[in-house]
């Protein structure tokens, strides 16, 4: 029997696909935040993810250890400092695919496209070149132009950049291909978001990896918007490296801890170049404080400094609630929440008779969470009445509402309730 779109998209049928879904969200295990009194509708996990319940006592644990150990806490805290990044390679491991001596959480994201790059763009003869996707997000293309500029390339030429086909919004993966193979005697390296934080389209980074290996380039990701959005199997795939932040989807924290893989077949390399530190060298000699670097043979090589441990204490239990919650059955209930979100804003559309386009792809195989509604005929007055409303989104110039029902903690429900503030919203700008 199909269900008329008045009901479908009521609090009360949403309610029961809350109750009835397969995979339970797990909201009550975080802190939803309440504005001027009203808990509001948050759907900006993509942009600052919500906070673990768990965090806070994570944080304590370690700091009465400090308090009572001092120094030795390095040693006999109940988990050690000195290896206190280890405890979290598996949960990361687990989240991109990977083999855990190939990743390592350190630094913060942008940092570590620069340690990156260090080690895999290399521009030797005519092979100088990058290719990224348009619009990449600024820091990143910050990042390859400057590394492009340090290597006394000049991003003009150097940098490629792929854009949508005319009309479109997303990227095709088979431009990427063709740009590859037109470049291929002078590329040196493919860099491109998995998820690309402005459309939310998902990239398939099989694909694009086997494109540039096919050419001899190194292929990495930034994966800032696909880390606890999307399952990835970069060790499968290949892929060269990977970075990204844990504060979005992660919910680590403000500014938490980030992360890199480094592929196996690249890790305990000497020939390539990488900036050292002394957290990089072998652990068992660390403290032997030699004058010769002497590398670990893991991701860990990348690392420079000992750990944040205070941010890490959150990271370790975010990554802790991926490894029970499975970030395939994550995906599952992703899947569902955001296609509910994207019909019930074309029935809101319909109703209010209004356009809606979403510039993400409506291939849920080609997307993650977040979906980005142009603006259009409102502009940015409408995001700013749905924030009054108690709607968490975010506005992104020139005219773009980002919106990411997160699987772990937003409901159908949210979602009921945010399509009847979007309609009077809607309805209230069209009569004006
Ligand atoms: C969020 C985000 C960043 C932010 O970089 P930080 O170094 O963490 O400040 C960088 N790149 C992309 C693609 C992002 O989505």
């Amino acid at each position: 029997m199909e269900i008329k779109p008045k009901r479908l998209f009521s609090i009360e049928h949403a309610r029961s696909l809350d109750k009835n879904d397969p995979i339970p969200d797990r909201r009550s295990d975080f802190h939803l935040p309440v504005i001027d009194g009203k808990e509001v509708l948050y759907f900006t996990g993509n942009s600052l993810g919500l906070q673990p319940k768990t965090a806070k006592q994570a944080i304590k644990t370690e700091l009465d250890d400090w308090a009572q150990w001092g120094v030795e806490g390095h040693f006999h805290a109940q988990n050690p400092w000195v290896s206190y990044h280890e405890k979290l390679a598996k949960g990361l491991a687990n989240l991109v695919g990977a083999k855990e001596h190939e990743v390592v959480a350190m630094n913060a994201l942008t940092v570590n496209l620069h340690l990156l790059l260090v080690s895999f763009y290399v521009p030797q003869g005519r092979r100088t070149k990058i290719i990224c996707e348009a619009k990449a997000f600024p820091s990143d293309q910050y990042a390859l132009a400057s590394q492009i500029r340090f290597h006394g390339g000049d991003p003009d030429t150097d940098l490629i950049a792929i854009s949508p086909r005319p009309g479109a919004t997303c990227i095709e993966e088979e431009d990427i291909e063709k740009a590859i193979e037109a470049h291929a005697n002078e590329l040196a390296l493919v860099m491109i978001g998995g998820v690309h934080y402005f459309t939310g389209q998902l990239m398939d980074m099989k694909r694009i990896t086997r494109a540039a290996h096919a050419v001899g380039a190194h292929c990495g990701f930034d994966l800032a918007h696909a880390m606890g959005n999307i399952p990835m199997q970069l060790h499968d795939w290949g892929v060269d490296f990977a970075c990204w932040c844990s504060y979005k989807y992660l919910n680590s924290g403000p500014g938490a801890v980030a992360g890199a893989f480094i592929h196996e077949k690249h890790v305990g390399r000497e020939d390539i170049p990488r900036f050292d530190g002394w957290w990089g060298h072998d652990a068992k000699r660390r403290f032997l404080m030699e004058p010769n670097f002497e590398s670990m043979k893991t991701a860990e090589a990348w690392q420079m400094s000992n750990a944040p441990v205070l941010n890490m204490a959150v990271h370790a239990a975010s990554l802790e609630m991926f490894l029970e919650s499975r970030i395939d059955q994550l995906r599952e209930k992703s899947k569902r929440l955001t296609a509910y979100m994207e019909a019930g804003i074309q029935h809101v559309a319909e109703e209010v008779g209004f356009r809606a386009e979403l510039i993400t792809p409506t291939d849920p195989e080609r997307r993650g969470c977040q979906l980005s509604l142009a603006a259009h005929g409102f502009g940015k007055s409408l995001f700013e009445a749905l924030t009054k409303a108690g709607v968490i989104s975010d506005w992104r110039e020139p005219n773009v509402i980002r919106m990411a029902p997160v699987p772990l903690y937003n409901t159908f429900e949210d979602i009921a309730a945010f399509l009847a503030i979007f309609k009077d919203c809607t309805e209230a700008m069209s009569t004006e």
